[in-house]
């Protein structure tokens, strides 16, 4: 296959084409340096030089002020399930988790192997179709934190303003959906994101921290663990993924060129509008799996046809006519189309000329 390939998968997922073209014509010697980033040393000027930019445009990108860190760790988003509870927990040792979908619940498993954990709302009762409502909420006014998941990757769920929690810090899982827009960075006390969504490729996590927060660490936390050794560190404490990092760093780069993130969530709400718009005026043939339509996600689109048969069938028309990655998360079936920053309009303008036509054959 010499060309490229509407890739709706859920992550890793699309990078920007401007960025990995390149990407590629660094690989071989970065800026003359006679070596390609990846081997180069972490400590060298010219990386230094690579992450320092990294960070002042991710700061730019989401106005961090100074009374914030920003990390580039490993492990992923699930190494955060377990560094938030162990350095943001104490002295409290209590927690309140939003649990929207799987990863939610992941993050609540680390959480209990630290502290008591109050779910503060859920709606696993109805498979996630929805977000808990304000009202519905039972938060602790006591608790260490509260976290929340922005995006639930696998259910198609998605806050559109972030939960009201008083003077509770707020954690957020944003791994699928970071610098899809601007958000007020002081709502919060800790973002993570894993960078394979919307960011960059696999290896790293993005993580923007209060400073007060670091703090809360006590003395006998692990060393890799502990969040002040990678503030001191920055990000350097030990080999990070500078491949990675260097990723982030194009991206960022090209997001600012674009216009900014105001401009990215405009295109971003265009583009899903179009697939729901679809999906909604197709008499129920399609029909979207969640169920409160202020809670569906601009990344992740997730909807059913009316049997099993009728989606294996589309999934594999879809393959064949270059539309590649809609088959739903095995834990809910149908189809899910992710479609992050990186994703281009057209696809997605394509997929609804083919949806329209699989149902007029079907
Ligand atoms: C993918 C994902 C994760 C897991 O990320 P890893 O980097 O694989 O650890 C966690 N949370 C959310 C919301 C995700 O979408």
């Amino acid at each position: 296959m010499s060309e490229r390939i509407y890739n709706f998968s859920a992550g890793p997922a699309v990078l920007p084409e401007e960025v990995l073209k390149e990407a590629q014509a660094d690989l071989f010697n970065y800026k003359g340096t006679g070596m390609s980033v990846m081997e180069m040393s972490h400590r060298s000027k010219t990386f230094d030089d690579i992450i320092v930019n990294t960070e002042k445009d991710v700061r730019t990108l989401l106005d961090i002020g100074d009374d914030y860190s920003v990390l580039f760790l490993q492990g992923g988003a699930t190494l955060q399930f377990s560094m938030v509870p162990l350095n943001l927990m104490p002295p409290a040792n209590k927690a309140d988790y939003i649990v929207t979908g799987s990863w939610s619940k992941k993050a609540v498993n680390e959480g209990k192997r630290a502290g008591a954990v109050n779910i503060a709302g859920t709606t696993e009762e109805d498979n996630f179709n929805h977000l808990p409502l304000q009202d519905e909420l039972k938060l602790d006014p006591e608790a260490a934190y509260v976290h929340y998941t922005s995006n639930n990757t696998i259910f198609g769920t998605q806050y559109l303003s972030e939960p009201e929690v008083g003077n509770v810090p707020l954690v957020c899982d944003a791994s699928s959906d970071i610098l899809h827009k601007k958000i007020n960075i002081t709502k919060y006390g800790l973002i993570y994101a894993g960078a394979q969504k919307n960011i960059g490729p696999s290896g790293v996590a993005l993580v923007i921290i209060r400073n007060d927060l670091l703090e809360r660490a006590p003395e006998e936390l692990h060393t890799y663990m502990n969040y002040n050794i990678h503030v001191k560190g920055k990000s350097l404490y030990n080999t990070p993924n500078t491949f990675g990092i260097y990723i982030i760093g194009l991206v960022a780069k090209h997001l600012i060129n674009i216009g900014g993130l105001d401009e990215m969530y405009k295109r971003n709400k265009e583009k899903a509008g179009l697939l729901y718009n679809c999906i909604d005026e197709s008499d129920g043939y399609y029909a979207g799996s969640v169920q409160n339509k202020e809670h569906r996600s601009l990344m992740n689109v997730t909807f059913n046809l009316g049997t099993e048969e009728l989606e294996k069938k589309i999934i594999a028309e879809a393959n064949e006519a270059g539309f590649s990655g809609l088959k739903g998360h095995r834990s809910v079936g149908g189809l899910r189309a992710s479609i992050y920053n990186a994703f281009p309009q057209k696809g997605v303008e394509e997929l609804i000329d083919f949806m329209k036509k699989f149902k007029a054959n079907n």
